[in-house]
């Protein structure tokens, strides 16, 4: 590190200590991070090479207001999608208003009363739990005569093919498979893995439809789901794919028929795809997708950056510091509630947005122990940007994920290791 970009540290608060020490972890990953910018290289042409096929023009900027007829930017765009995850047809939208939405449209326009759903892979992501009413809750697909079943994964992270077999009956319409492991404990499947569950299931029941919820995974590999077999591919734009300038919105790309369903059941049964006014926002939908791959690429690196920083602390990290990567989560345990606060201040501290705001434990809707949680965001919630958050319960896991541009998230995970010496839980 040359003296300038040193002191520029050290007026931000970091210690000499801190720096030295991070400094060696990141010398020891350049191979790592060079591995990284070649998928970001190739998903980046393949950005720009979707963008020019379908003549991407300023004109596609202009706002529609009211239903929205004749919206060419937002046709565009859909077909952009389209050709990146190399899929017949796409819906992306403001009014798909997050993830969760994107996911429940898909799965409620795909499936009717009597039809069964099925996860074989473990608990979905926990809002995904009142949208099946795996829950009893309000309007959920329980409600309307969908059925649900679950098949753990083994306890080695492998699939339970007998047990899947045996759950795959006459009414299993659908099959949701998440890709990332959310804020759980299990692995994060590789699309490679991805696509022989998705073999294995169409050999039972072909007419199956496979739908993976793709959030947290976009750009991290150079293929995505759909190109090995999946129907339906969901996720959320104020995640990867929306490059953190996508204020909102949410996508669903897949085979037309699936989302065409989808098209009606987000706005109204005959009318479809063809209303939606999208008031502005198709070029920072464009612009933010043009940005992903390298958003996604300094995420990973600081995502690998703190596993190994941790992991050179004894705190178990999981995915630890040198195993392959297949989304943008990283959790570290740090076997104390003291140490969760600090690292997420940390986090905080870093932040380009509320970075004088110190992140307390509260208690939220939905969880059963306080949570602290560590976002300064110029999109609310936005977790592409650098973003922390724990339960205070034993393990004292924190979850953290995203970063802009690599630096912030540098800046960010050194911070937490300052956080955590001041509070006396690091020796260095
Ligand atoms: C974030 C996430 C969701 C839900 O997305 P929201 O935009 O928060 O509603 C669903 N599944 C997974 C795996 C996620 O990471």
């Amino acid at each position: 590190m040359n003296a300038e970009l040193y002191q520029m540290y050290r007026r931000l608060n970091l210690s000499d200590s801190v720096l030295n020490y991070c400094s060696k972890i990141e010398d020891g990953l350049k191979e790592r991070f060079e591995a990284i910018d070649q998928i970001a290289e190739y998903n980046q042409m393949k950005v720009i090479a979707a963008m020019q096929k379908n003549q991407l023009s300023d004109i596609h900027f202009a706002a529609t207001t009211g239903y929205g007829y004749n919206d060419i930017g937002r046709d565009v765009l859909e077909a952009v999608y389209a050709d990146i995850f190399k899929c017949e047809a796409a819906l992306v939208r403001p009014s798909l208003t997050c993830g969760t939405h994107a996911l429940t449209v898909a799965l409620a326009a795909n499936t009717r009363p009597g039809d069964e759903i099925l996860s074989p892979v473990g608990k979905p992501y926990d809002t995904l739990e009142g949208v099946i009413g795996i829950n009893p809750t309000p309007a959920s697909l329980a409600e309307y005569g969908i059925s649900y079943r679950q098949v753990d994964l083994l306890e080695n992270g492998c699939f339970d093919y007998e047990g899947i077999r045996a759950a795959i009956n006459e009414k299993t319409k659908l099959v949701t498979i998440q890709r990332s492991k959310g804020y759980q404990t299990r692995p994060t499947l590789s699309v490679e893995q991805i696509g022989e569950l998705i073999s294995f299931i169409k050999g039972i029941k072909p007419e199956v439809i496979c739908m993976v919820d793709n959030c947290y995974g976009e750009f991290v590999q150079t293929m995505e789901p759909s190109e090995v077999g999946a129907d339906l591919c969901v996720g959320s734009l104020i995640k990867n794919p929306g490059g953190g300038l996508a204020p909102i919105g949410g996508y669903i790309v897949g085979k037309e028929e699936y989302v065409e369903q989808c098209a009606y059941r987000l706005t109204a049964p005959g009318l479809g795809r063809e209303v939606g006014a999208t008031l502005g926002l198709n070029q920072q939908f464009f612009q933010g997708l043009f940005l992903a791959p390298t958003v996604v690429a300094g995420a990973l690196k600081g995502a690998i950056f703190a596993a190994n920083i941790y992991e050179s602390f004894d705190y178990p990290v999981i995915p630890n510091g040198s195993e392959p990567r297949y989304d943008i989560i990283q959790a570290v345990t740090l076997k104390s509630p003291e140490a969760v606060i600090a690292f997420c201040q940390g986090i905080q501290a870093a932040a380009p947005v509320d970075s004088h705001v110190t992140p307390e434990p509260w208690p939220m809707p939905g969880y059963h122990s306080d949570v602290i949680m560590a976002a300064g965001a110029f999109v609310q919630g936005s977790s592409i940007e650098l973003s922390a958050d724990a339960p205070i319960q034993p393990p004292y896991a924190v979850y953290f994920q995203g970063g802009l541009t690599w630096y912030h998230a540098k800046l960010g995970i050194m911070m937490s290791v300052q956080k955590l010496k001041e509070a006396g839980l690091l020796n260095i």
